[in-house]
């Protein structure tokens, strides 16, 4: 018999645990570490590498070498986030056959679950390699604010990867399992996580073996990238005016630039002032090398990154709100993500919330412990039972109406899994079949938000306006994953509901892109 596994499939990196004698533990490979990168790079032919071989390939390949897919997942390529991010990579984003963005490295399109896919084999080959058995199946997590495509997109790269997706679980949900399960607490806390990519924020009520996430919110845009990205502007600006070299659109010396930011944002984790070298950048008319060399402190950085920092608040204002709380009501703050190991998000953290946030849990490791209890409690082999985790849907799902706007049906923050019904009716005489267009997000015009996909309930009897009534129920599980089905009320016959326009691979799809035995 194999293990259960709880996988944090992290924008930037990602970390594979497992139970062990009543412990989440995390799992390391043949050189010991723990964390590695989410960065998948083509080599000759069809070899494909994962993790930090891979992202050794990112300085001098960079247009083969992908990192940050889970910035694309479950993304329309008509979309400004995907705009973005094609501004951020020297890889190709291509458009796939169901309107979905794509990534194409050396002239071939891959699906991006597929991408993922591949470091989730290879989180699974390092278990396997760490504990000398099998992995049955994994606990993935995803960050709360991920909407219904992108969660689907997650389970479809499980099942690329020939691994059993047991549950999806919100990252601060998972957070929270590893700071209190089996503690007994009763209490508020929250969840605080800045990763890579994204930011979350959850507050959650703990009560004994309970976890009701109470609210949530979050912005997918604004992680460690951002912060890197900041930094880099400003050395590319000290480049500029020490020696005329604009490196705007030269990929490969911006990859260095961003490479020296995270360096030195990570070296200011701990010392006040760095010097920041980067050779190579490009040539002079003369045909001398041109390199960056500048001392880099923390003043300058604080200046830089603040206004990230403060919009990190703005969303906690916004969690808390929903919650009814205020700062002052939360027992605990968690911090989770590499990026809260930044000494001046943590100064800060603690002002906002009054408090220090707790500093026993390693930031990095948390969220896939909290997978790994989970994991373990929903195989057959725990006699623990599973937490009961409450969670909410993090974005409003509804359906756009006559004139464009959206008609919320199941609004955000609402408790999972659960189930709402709406009632259509025909607008024109003899109406075979009715339209609906089914989108999650905030915005009152339904375009702005992310189609989900569009239903069409056909078959209706031919009657006057108006007169044939369908009951649509709209309904999302425990994984937040949104199903939809209709019901035609005259008759109680259940319509056929048909799924359009949705971005995801079909069934089909995920089939043909199973990797074989080996992993790919
Ligand atoms: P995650 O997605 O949670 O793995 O977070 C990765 C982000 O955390 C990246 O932007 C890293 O640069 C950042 N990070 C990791 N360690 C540190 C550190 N000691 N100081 C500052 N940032 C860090």
């Amino acid at each position: 018999m194999g293990i259960a596994v709880g996988i944090d499939l992290g924008t930037s990196n990602s970390v594979v645990a497992t139970v062990i004698e009543g412990q989440a533990v995390v799992l390391a490979d043949a050189e010991g570490r723990s964390v590695h990168p989410s960065v998948v790079a083509f080599g000759y032919g069809n070899a494909v590498v994962v993790g930090h071989r891979a992202k050794q390939q990112l300085a001098y390949a960079p247009e083969n070498t992908v990192f940050s897919a889970k910035r694309l997942i479950g993304r329309r390529f008509n979309s400004d986030e995907v705009d973005r991010i094609r501004r951020m990579v020297a890889w190709g984003v291509a458009e796939g056959p169901h309107g979905d963005a794509r990534v194409r490295v050396k002239g071939k399109v891959y699906a991006v679950p597929e991408i993922s896919a591949h470091v989730l084999a290879h989180m699974k080959g390092i278990a396997e390699q760490a504990t000398g058995q099998a992995v049955d199946g994994a606990v993935i997590t995803v960050p709360a604010y991920f909407n219904d495509q992108q969660r689907q997109a997650t389970r479809d790269a499980a099942t690329i990867a020939g691994l059993k997706c047991l549950r999806i679980i919100n990252e601060p949900t998972a957070a929270a399992l590893a700071y209190g399960y089996g503690q007994a607490h009763k209490q508020h806390i929250v969840v605080y996580d800045l990763g890579g990519g994204t930011f979350d924020v959850s507050v959650l009520r703990l009560d004994g073996e309970l976890f009701e996430v109470v609210s949530t919110a979050g912005d997918t845009f604004l992680g460690g990238d951002d912060f890197d990205g900041a930094i880099c502007d400003h050395l590319a600006e000290q480049l500029k005016a020490q020696t005329g070299l604009d490196v705007t659109g030269n990929h490969s010396a911006r990859t260095k630039l961003l490479e020296a930011a995270e360096r030195a944002k990570k070296a200011l984790s701990k010392v006040n002032a760095v010097a920041v070298k980067v050779p190579g950048l490009g040539r002079d008319p003369a045909g001398n090398p041109i390199g960056l060399q500048t001392p880099l402190d923390q003043g300058t950085v604080q200046r830089l990154v603040m206004p990230l920092i403060q919009r990190s608040f703005a969303v906690c204002d916004e969690a808390l709100t929903e919650a009814g709380l205020t700062p002052g009501q939360i027992d605990h703050v968690l911090l989770v993500g590499g990026m809260t190991r930044f000494p001046l998000v943590r100064e800060a953290v603690g002002h906002y919330f009054q408090k220090q946030p707790l500093d026993h849990l390693n930031p990095d490791q948390v969220v896939a412990q909290g997978a790994a209890i989970q994991a373990f409690a929903l195989t057959a082999y725990s006699d623990r039972p599973a937490a009961v985790l409450l969670d909410v849907t993090p974005q409003t799902l509804g359906v756009r109406m006559v004139g464009g706007f959206l008609d919320p049906i199941i609004p955000r923050n609402s408790s999972i899994p659960t189930e709402m019904g709406k009632t259509f009716t025909t607008a024109h005489d003899n109406q075979g079949e009715v339209r609906i267009q089914v989108y999650q997000g905030e915005s009152r015009i339904a375009a702005e938000n992310e189609l989900l996909g569009e239903f069409i309930l056909s078959g209706l009897r031919q009657a006057p306006r108006g007169e044939v009534k369908v009951k649509v129920s709209f309904s999302i599980d425990a994984d937040g994953i949104v199903k939809v089905s209709a019901k035609d009320l005259e008759t109680g016959r259940s319509v056929e509901t048909t799924l359009q326009a949705s971005s995801n691979l079909t069934q089909a799809e995920v089939e043909e892109l199973k990797f074989d035995e080996l992993g790919f």
